[in-house]
């Protein structure tokens, strides 16, 4: 069956860098489609990714606080049991109810959906064919390319999603394993083996390099190997190369070798989780074919305008690389859907995007760390408060962490900030709105945060720059 159809704009695929784009253009006037493969929109972040891990993150939070922590509070809870199912049935209601939500919205801005898989056979022509192989084809003045990225392999192991997964498998285990290794202590990695550590799981990440979260700030990176290793007993190897990993009837073998080189030895687990980042997905697309440029990674190299290297072809999200996080590809979207409708043109600062691992307690960041200041020789200040010494923390008995505001010696802006703490993902947003709106730490310090708050930790590291802290 052959049908067509014309659009404004063809969006490929309907995570957050492609729905939040199509959203915009169609109120920006344009018509628009969207060409998703997966059954359903939201994109890798709704359906296997930021929502079902925060999902499973909350439960299994609640769990190991029933557990270990309410009877500080005076609140005993005889009898603390798991309900995988239910857990898990929980964690597929919110993702669905999400998804739906996505699905109104498209309805709601008049977005014509396709569900199937999209290739670009010419410029501003688009191939879909279905999940029963029935091919329809599209044509539009503009295509953005949101197709994101999948999980990257390692060499010397396959993943089979039973005892060998990608984080996709992680999420949905049946039984808690009783041993679990994790290849990588990245965000993925901490997370979801914080997830299977609560729930009862021993855990042991392995590493390549010598601490958790390669790229953040060195004082972030041993406060989560203290608090998540020594105080909650993730079991790290850092320095530590996994060789090989091979599946067999009772778990898995792998094998470890010191990054340095040396003796090999192996590790028995029940299930090993493969989170070694991820990698820009094109597949399918035919890209090479319409002379699409590809960097050595295979992302989809664009200008600031987000153009490809063929005209009318536009890229946003995983699969043009920088952070690879769901409000950067919703940034880049909103920005995507203003440049195709002639808007003015928003650019998108990949140094002030915030980053958060949402274990317990929560570790975030933005801008430049300390290691980069170091390097590019830049003057700064660091103004640091600890939630031991604040008044909310110590009330709701979270005071694990602190703030930290690196700031300019010479403009008194603030380049930096990083926090360990129990609300820490939200409150990056204050630093956040800081470091986009150019106030200084002085102007920080001098603002009125409600009291008791976790934020007058904000307050009292902006005015620490300057060692004017009150309470510390
Ligand atoms: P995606 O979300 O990957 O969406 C791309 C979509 O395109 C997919 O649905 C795919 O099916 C579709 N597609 C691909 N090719 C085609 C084709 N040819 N035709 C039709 N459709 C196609 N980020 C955060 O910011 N916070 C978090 O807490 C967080 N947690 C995460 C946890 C996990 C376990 C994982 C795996 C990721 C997490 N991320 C998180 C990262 C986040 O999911 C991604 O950065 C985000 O989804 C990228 O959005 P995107 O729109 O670029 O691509």
């Amino acid at each position: 069956l052959m049908s067509s159809s014309s659009f404004d704009l063809i969006v490929i695929g309907g995570g957050p860098g492609g729905y939040v784009a199509a959203i915009r253009a169609a109120q920006l006037g344009l018509s628009v489609a969207c060409v998703e493969k997966r059954g359903a929109l939201g994109g890798t972040c709704l359906n296997v990714g930021c929502i079902p891990s925060k999902a499973l993150l909350a439960s299994s939070h609640h769990f190991e606080s029933a557990q270990k922590h309410l009877a500080d509070h005076g609140v005993i809870a005889a009898e603390v049991k798991l309900d995988l199912a239910r857990m898990m049935a929980r964690k597929g209601e919110v993702v669905e109810h999400l998804t739906k939500g996505v699905a109104f919205l498209f309805k709601k801005n008049k977005i014509t959906q396709f569900d199937g898989t999209a290739c670009i056979t010419a410029p501003g022509q688009v191939a879909v064919t279905d999940a029963e192989g029935a091919k329809q084809t599209l044509t539009a003045g503009k295509i953005l390319i949101a197709t994101g990225s999948v999980s990257a392999d390692l060499p010397n192991l396959t993943v089979d999603e039973k005892r060998i997964v990608t984080s996709t498998g992680a999420l949905a285990l049946e039984s808690v394993p009783q041993r679990l290794a994790v290849i990588g202590a990245g965000v993925i990695g901490l997370e979801l083996g914080s997830v299977w550590r609560r729930l009862g799981a021993e855990v042991t990440l392995i590493e390549y390099l010598d601490a958790a979260l390669p790229g953040m700030d060195g004082e972030l990176r041993r406060t989560a190997k203290r608090v998540f290793g020594s105080k909650q007993g993730l079991k790290f190897r850092f320095s530590t190369r996994v060789a090989s990993a091979q599946a067999h009837e009772n778990g898995v073998t792998l094998t470890l070798e010191p990054a340095a080189g040396g003796e090999a030895e192996t590790l028995e687990a029940d299930v090993a989780l493969v989170a070694v980042g991820r990698r820009p997905y094109t597949a399918g697309l035919g890209l090479e074919a319409l002379g699409v440029n590809l960097d050595a990674k295979g992302f989809i190299c664009v200008n600031t305008l987000f153009e490809t290297s063929v005209a009318g072809i536009y890229a946003v999200g995983d699969v043009i690389g920088g952070p690879m996080l769901a409000h950067k590809a919703e940034e880049e979207g909103v920005a995507v859907a203003a440049i195709i409708a002639g808007e003015a043109v928003g650019e998108v600062d990949h140094g002030m995007i915030p980053g958060v691992v949402y274990t317990h307690p929560e570790v975030a960041t933005i801008g430049q760390s300390e290691e980069a200041l170091k390097e590019a020789g830049v003057e700064y200040l660091v103004g640091k408060f600890a939630f031991m010494a604040n008044a909310r923390a110590r009330s709701v008995g979270e005071t694990e962490g602190f703030v930290k505001l690196l700031v300019c010696a010479q403009t008194d802006k603030i380049l930096g900030a990083h926090m360990v703490g129990s609300q820490a993902g939200e409150m990056i947003a204050e630093a956040a709105a800081a470091m986009r709106g150019g106030l200084t730490a002085t102007e920080l310090g001098q603002t009125c945060y409600a009291h008791p708050s976790l934020g007058e930790a904000v307050k009292e590291a902006a005015l620490a720059a300057h060692g004017r802290a009150i309470h510390m």
